[in-house]
């Protein structure tokens, strides 16, 4: 009962869908006696898009939601949905996206393991995907013809953080409190089993080794990309390490953020020389004030507008058939994918960071 209920209101938004997605010129003269109206409307019409997001509930990816909303004027209809981080909602919502009608789907996964699930519910509906933001496995997208990603290449956000904290630390001797010559670090990692965690946890800290920078691990755990989470886990190891810890490395600002709030609440940044490194990944905006009021050492920014005009471009060209980087400066690697570069960022380039997020 409750699937012929859904099925029934996924018909009815469809409709409303298609209507809203005609062109202006394209309103109807009143339709002949017995004619059915809207059966026309669809190919006139921009390409529904159907958008899931992994949750709203996530810094970055309001970013990237807003870019995507931002490149679809006059181009695509959108349909987007908030996966509120549950695997089996986002599956419900591409049969709902399909049964609407859409012409192609822009998938974030929830469950980067989830992509072959998805890939055969497009197939059966003969529709293309563009995964964007947590990348599936490789062999997945290869054996998809018309299944492409959007993103960025985890393990550069990874060197260019550790080159950022070599860098910092090298200037800032000061910041060795025990004089041992080695950094000991805290580390805040995204989601496990995320390429984009695993990457930038494991090349930061092999990018600082390889600039001769020797390390000691105090503590890793996950704080799943989250600030409040990571606010927690921050206060925690102050309490355990207090200052022995030399170094604050998040995966991403989110995290950074969160961090720096459990510090400020110990009496950091108050005055030089109660100063703790940390740095993130995204540049996003709250993060950039930070870094401007000279708190936080620097980020990397994960370019969210391109992320964003990127998956579209991709997807309303897959939608109408053609090459999906058709009329677009991006490039497809070898394994599908559209990668956007990172840019390091610090209080003196703050600029390059702030147009990303305009
Ligand atoms: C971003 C994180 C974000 C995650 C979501 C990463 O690329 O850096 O801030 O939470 O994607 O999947
Ligand atoms: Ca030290």
């Amino acid at each position: 009962m409750k699937k012929i209920l859904t099925m029934g209101l996924a018909v009815a938004s469809a409709m409303t869908i298609m209507a809203c997605g005609k062109a202006p010129e394209q309103k109807p003269a009143a339709p002949a006696a017995g004619a059915a109206p809207a059966a026309a409307a669809p190919a006139a019409g921009l390409p529904l898009v159907g958008v899931t997001v992994y949750k709203y509930d996530d810094n970055f990816m309001s970013f990237v939601r807003r870019a995507i909303e931002g490149a679809a004027g006059g181009k695509a209809e959108l349909s987007m949905q908030d996966s509120q981080n549950d695997q089996g909602k986002q599956n419900g919502q591409i049969d709902a996206l399909i049964a609407k009608g859409a012409k192609v789907l822009a998938i974030n996964l929830v469950d980067p393991q989830a992509a072959s699930t998805i890939v055969s519910k497009a197939a059966a509906a003969k529709i293309p995907v563009v995964f964007f933001n947590k990348e599936p496995m490789a062999d997945v997208l290869k054996a998809c013809e018309k299944c492409w990603y959007v993103g960025t290449s985890s393990p550069e956000a990874g060197v260019m953080q550790g080159k950022l904290i070599a860098d910092s630390w090298k200037a800032h001797p000061e910041w060795d409190k025990n004089k041992d010559g080695k950094i000991q670090f805290v580390l805040l990692k995204g989601e496990p089993g995320h390429p984009d965690a695993e990457a930038r946890t494991k090349f930061a800290i092999e990018e600082l080794n390889k600039d001769g920078v020797q390390t000691e691990q105090l503590e890793l755990q996950t704080g799943m990309w989250d600030t409040a989470k990571a606010n927690n886990l921050m206060d925690a190891w102050l309490a355990k390490h207090g200052d022995k810890i030399e170094y604050v490395i998040a995966n991403n600002d989110g995290m950074a953020l969160g961090a720096i709030n459990a510090l400020q609440g110990k009496g950091y940044f108050k005055d030089p020389k109660k100063f703790m490194p940390v740095v993130g990944v995204d540049a996003i905006p709250d993060a950039l004030a930070k870094i401007k009021e000279g708190v936080m050492v620097g980020s990397v920014l994960n370019d969210a507008k391109n992320q964003g005009l990127a998956t579209l471009q991709l997807a309303v060209n897959a939608a109408n058939g053609k090459d999906p980087v058709d009329g677009t400066t991006w490039k497809l690697d070898d394994k599908k994918a559209v990668r956007v570069p990172y840019v390091n960022i610090n209080k003196d380039n703050l600029k390059v960071a702030e147009d990303a997020y305009k």
